[in-house]
């Protein structure tokens, strides 16, 4: 029976980070994954495929819209759906083959086939070959999320589909109803929007993005509009059914609607599905998450968890920093995650990036705040992009000037927050970030000129 330090259940980005770093530390560590690509959701079906239509189906918009005033005249613009795809496809296909290269290459022994937790140290794989049982001192389950289902919606995984679906349809939708205005329904809702669907977006809630600065929300829900997105907010989904030619979505309240194509993307679910917690005993709360202490332990001894699989933002970064903190935790003693310190992104246009609590959560905690903001209208790079939509807006304590949270609607906002998640890191005042040069002309003075704006000293507006 092969045996091992360490088994990993599920290769993507927890699950993998964890088998790098185990093999770093010296662990003899296995991997066992049941699809044949590594890389997990993220990679597969979640972030990369995702980023690849948002970044296509952008040039496609920008070359229809803007290019003309930039004085680049095109004589016609055609989308070639099925070379998008291919081209999505190819990056999908090398950063999984990156994965396997990185297990080869730090030894990291892997299995595919479906796994089962039997008990402490214990695990079996029905790999294509038959069942095989692993011993080993601990266990990771990195096992990852699944779509949250609706009920009365009846997914048929055609008109009716999932994200996993809406990443690979074949045809521009005539009519896209998302169901769920939260980060799935905007960034799949925008790629076919700009590839020409009308694409009617329904919400539960009174706002989009819960969870997100509500201000901004409010200001991007309107950016959305601008680009012929339809929000219809106080909309509880009840059903959708799909017809032999199109599909009917029902909303309390309002007249059915009736559509070709439809994307369910109301949250998802931690993955748990065959992989014997019950039989094993492993405790899991009332929605299915399974439970941890700090050190990623759950109720069975050598049994850890993370990523998408427990509690806290559903995103892959912090299931990267799970996954390494986890193994450095059994192997040396140590090893943590800021969880207050966890940026989230929306890779709309503009995006969204925020980091840290919302003047929501500030008020709700009684912390005293003062707030910067800076508009991207004023500021020069935004201006040379033609892209000046949205602003930052800084949140730091009244009293000690710490940063407590950033918030940034605008061109490059996901890549403007990695600076405002190393100020809360580092523990950074408002008044560092405004006395920290920054190149010029930059996205980022607006950062600069948004922490300026705290202390109201902002200099260019
Ligand atoms: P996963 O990535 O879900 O990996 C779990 C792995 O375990 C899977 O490969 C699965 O096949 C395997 N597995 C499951 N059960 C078993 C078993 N019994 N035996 C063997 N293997 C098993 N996050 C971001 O941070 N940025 C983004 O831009 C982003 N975009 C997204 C877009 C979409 C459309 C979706 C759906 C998600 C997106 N996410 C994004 C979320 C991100 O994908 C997840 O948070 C992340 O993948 C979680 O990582 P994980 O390692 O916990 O699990
Ligand atoms: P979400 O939780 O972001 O949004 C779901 C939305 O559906 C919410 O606004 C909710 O109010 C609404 N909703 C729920 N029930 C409804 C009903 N009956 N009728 C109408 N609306 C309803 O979930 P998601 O967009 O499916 O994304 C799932 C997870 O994937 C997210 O938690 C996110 O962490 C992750 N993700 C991250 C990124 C990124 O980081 N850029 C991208 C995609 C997905």
């Amino acid at each position: 029976m092969p045996r091992h330090d360490l088994v990993i259940i599920g290769a993507g980005p927890g699950g993998y980070m964890a088998a790098l770093r185990a093999a770093q530390l010296g662990l003899d560590v296995a991997c066992i994954e049941k699809e044949p690509r590594l890389g997990g959701t993220c990679l597969r079906i979640g972030c990369i495929p995702s980023k690849a239509l948002l970044e296509s189906s952008d040039l496609y918009h920008e070359a229809k819209t803007r290019f003309a005033n930039h004085g680049i005249v095109l004589k016609s613009v055609e989308l070639d759906l099925a070379q998008m795809h291919k081209r999505k496809d190819e990056t999908v296909d090398g950063l999984t083959r990156g994965v396997a290269g990185l297990f080869k290459k730090n030894k990291v022994a892997r299995y595919e086939g479906s796994a089962k937790l039997l008990g402490p140290g214990s695990v079996s794989v029905a790999t294509a070959q038959g069942e095989l049982s692993l011993e080993c001192k601990h266990v990771i389950l990195a096992t990852g999320s699944l779509s949250s289902e609706l009920k009365g919606v009846e997914l048929d995984l055609d008109r009716i589909g999932t994200s996993t679906e809406a990443l690979a349809w074949t045809t521009v939708p005539k009519h896209l109803v998302v169901i769920g205005a939260g980060v799935i329904g905007l960034e799949l809702g925008s790629v076919w929007a700009r590839l020409g669907a009308k694409v009617t977006v329904l919400e539960y809630l009174d706002r989009i993005l819960p969870g997100m600065d509500s201000e901004l929300a409010k200001e991007a829900q309107r950016c959305f509009e601008k680009q012929g997105i339809t929000f219809l907010l106080k909309s509880r989904v009840t059903g959708a059914r799909a017809t032999k030619k199109s599909a009917i979505v029902s909303a309390g309240g309002r007249e059915p609607i009736e559509c070709d194509r439809v994307l369910l993307a109301v949250g998802r679910r931690p993955n748990t599905e065959g992989l014997g917690l019950e039989a094993t005993g492993v405790a899991l709360d009332k929605r299915g998450v399974v439970i941890v202490d700090e050190r990623f332990a759950t109720n069975l001894p050598g049994v850890f968890a993370i990523g998408d699989l427990i509690r806290g933002p559903m995103l892959a970064h912090k299931a990267e920093e799970e996954g390494v903190a986890c193994v450095e935790r059994i192997v040396t003693g140590h090893g943590h995650v800021n969880y207050n310190a966890i940026p989230n992104v929306v890779y709309t246009a503009p995006e969204i990036a925020s980091v840290g609590s919302t003047e929501e959560e500030l008020t709700q905690a009684a912390v005293p705040y003062r707030k910067g903001f800076f508009p991207f209208q004023a500021n020069a790079r935004a201006k040379a992009l033609g892209h000046t939509e949205g602003r930052v807006k800084i949140l730091a304590h009244r009293d000690t000037d710490r940063v407590l949270g950033v918030h940034i609607l605008g061109p490059r906002a996901g890549d403007l927050i990695a600076e405002c998640t190393a100020a809360i890191e580092f523990g950074a005042s408002s008044e560092d970030i405004a006395r920290t040069c920054h190149a010029h002309p930059t996205l980022a003075e607006a950062v600069k000129e948004a922490a300026l704006a705290v202390d109201g000293r902002a200099l260019n507006i």
